[in-house]
């Protein structure tokens, strides 16, 4: 059991639902939106200013959770690879009607190919099913953090947050 972010360095799904950066069950109905998973108050506010739409806001005290405005967020994932802690995710909940999509940042190597099948894991990095690879954005400005947008079964996108390291299932 996950007994949260204090204990085990990963937030619990009760955390994640509870936090202001998660955004709504409709709204990930709708279309592509962040889910910014920042559960702790720490001094950092990246996110914030990295939006263009002004849908994040963490206010005057820096150690505030950033409180999403979901319907200011296009899910566009400028913000993504912004953020020190790697929690913001994009998801296209209904990308197929069996599929999700979903996109992280992620800072290992080797990198997979687009049209790869990968092993794709939780927050833990644990093995939960196999995903295609759509996408990866590797822009030099995001100092060698890369984005990786993986196709999934629907059932997981609340669960899916990365890929295997080392390819393991
Ligand atoms: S995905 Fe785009 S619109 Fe949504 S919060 Fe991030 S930067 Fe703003
Ligand atoms: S940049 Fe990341 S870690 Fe920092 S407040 Fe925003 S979501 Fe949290």
């Amino acid at each position: 059991m996950n007994r949260g972010v204090k204990f085990t360095g990963v937030p619990s799904m009760e955390e994640i639902k509870a936090c202001p950066g998660t955004p709504s069950e409709e709204r990930f109905e709708k279309g592509p939106v962040v889910a910014i998973e920042c559960v702790q108050k720490i001094p950092c506010n990246p996110c914030e200013a990295a939006c263009p739409f002004g849908a994040i806001e963490v206010g005057s005290s820096i150690t505030n959770l950033p409180k999403l405005d979901e319907e200011k967020c296009i899910g566009c994932g400028i913000c993504i690879p912004k953020c020190p802690g790697l929690a913001i995710f994009k998801i296209h909940k209904n990308y197929s009607e069996k599929t999700s999509l979903v996109e992280f940042p992620f800072e290992y190597l080797p990198l997979p190919e687009k049209g790869d099948q990968v092993p794709c894991g939780d927050r833990f990095g644990k093995y939960i099913a196999d995903g295609k690879v759509l996408g990866i954005k590797n822009d030099k400005k995001n100092d060698g953090t890369t984005l990786i947008s993986v196709e999934i079964p629907k059932e997981y996108f609340m669960e899916i947050r990365t890929i295997c390291r080392g390819g393991e299932r």
